[in-house]
């Protein structure tokens, strides 16, 4: 059913958000306000708590970096907000939206975005986007399973659902 409704919107992009441990407990209502504000649809949402090995895969290609551990450590302290965002261009004006990873450059060079506003620090940066839509598939999948093929097929073409 959700399915369904969902494919009413195709064929608007979808990209994964996250709402980091820092920025949960204090800015989530401003963060939502302001994605409704730019119209994007919430397709999927849930509130979960990242364990060492769901947050080491997640940030699987920063693995070695000198800050991959911190980067770790900081995912699980506490729960993150997933999303699934839907909008035209859904990738990139997420990350927009975001700003540059550091917030001092967010600052200088984006001051509305929500790093500028919201983020501590390079690390505990209060968002998370995909940066591009195999990326975003990928995560999407990682945090809400099989459901991108779901999304992706028109309504037509859908088959009757089996029993699982
Ligand atoms: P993003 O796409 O803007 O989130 O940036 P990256 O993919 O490069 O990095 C992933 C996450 O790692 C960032 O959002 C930060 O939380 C963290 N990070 C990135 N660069 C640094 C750094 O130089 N130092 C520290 N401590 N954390 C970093």
């Amino acid at each position: 059913e959700a399915a369904r409704e969902l494919s009413f919107f195709f064929p608007k992009e979808q990209t994964l958000a996250v709402i980091k441990p820092d920025a949960l407990n204090e800015h989530k209502d401003e963060i939502l306000g302001k994605i409704q504000e730019e119209c994007f649809t919430i397709s999927q949402m849930k509130e979960t708590m990242l364990s060492k090995e769901m947050a080491e895969e997640f940030y699987k290609e920063h693995r070695g970096k000198p800050f991959f551990e911190q980067l770790v450590d900081f995912m699980c302290r506490g729960p993150c907000l997933v999303m699934i965002l839907s909008k035209e261009n859904a990738v990139e004006e997420w990350r927009a939206m975001m700003g540059p990873t550091d917030p001092r450059e967010a600052q200088q060079t984006a001051p509305n975005s929500l790093r500028a506003r919201f983020a501590k620090d390079i690390l505990q940066n209060s968002v998370h986007g995909s940066s591009n839509q195999k990326h975003a598939n990928e995560k999407i999948n990682f945090f809400f399973g099989d459901i991108t093929e779901e999304l992706d097929r028109p309504l037509q073409g859908k088959e009757p659902e089996l029993e699982r």
